[in-house]
């Protein structure tokens, strides 16, 4: 989609640290990290909401997770602790319209969340 921040980002259109990628995915460094590990895990596919998510997407959104999992291995949160979340239309602070799979880690994680 041409006018999504995070299709641009893909594209390289808008530079961005990218921690991984791969042919279904690519994964980044959120811009105001909430955690010492805050990345986050887009599908190269544009998808507007987890409401949009498609029955032929499925492998899709669990290739996010275990490419998720991989990253938070790779630096040491495996045992420790993370938390995975995507966010839906406004209630839960949804701003950008790509899903995009959040990694939170590397400090304890309160929850309820606020
Ligand atoms: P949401 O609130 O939609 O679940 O999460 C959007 C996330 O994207 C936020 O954590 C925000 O900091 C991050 N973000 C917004 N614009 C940019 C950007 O231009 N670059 C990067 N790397 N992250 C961004
Ligand atoms: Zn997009």
């Amino acid at each position: 989609m041409s006018d999504c921040l995070f299709c641009k980002i893909r594209d390289g259109l808008i530079p961005a640290k990218v921690v991984y990628r791969d042919d279904e995915c690519v994964a980044f460094e959120d811009i105001n990290p909430q955690a010492p590990t805050h990345v986050l895990f887009i599908p190269r596919k544009h998808i507007p909401t987890v409401n949009d998510i498609a029955p032929e997407d499925r492998a899709l959104v669990g290739h996010l997770f275990t490419s998720a999992a991989k990253v938070a291995r790779e630096r040491g949160h495996a045992d420790g602790g993370y938390r995975l979340v995507m966010n839906t239309h406004q209630d839960a602070g949804q701003t950008v319209f790509h899903i995009h799979l959040h990694l939170l880690a590397g400090r304890p994680l309160a929850w309820p969340p606020g």
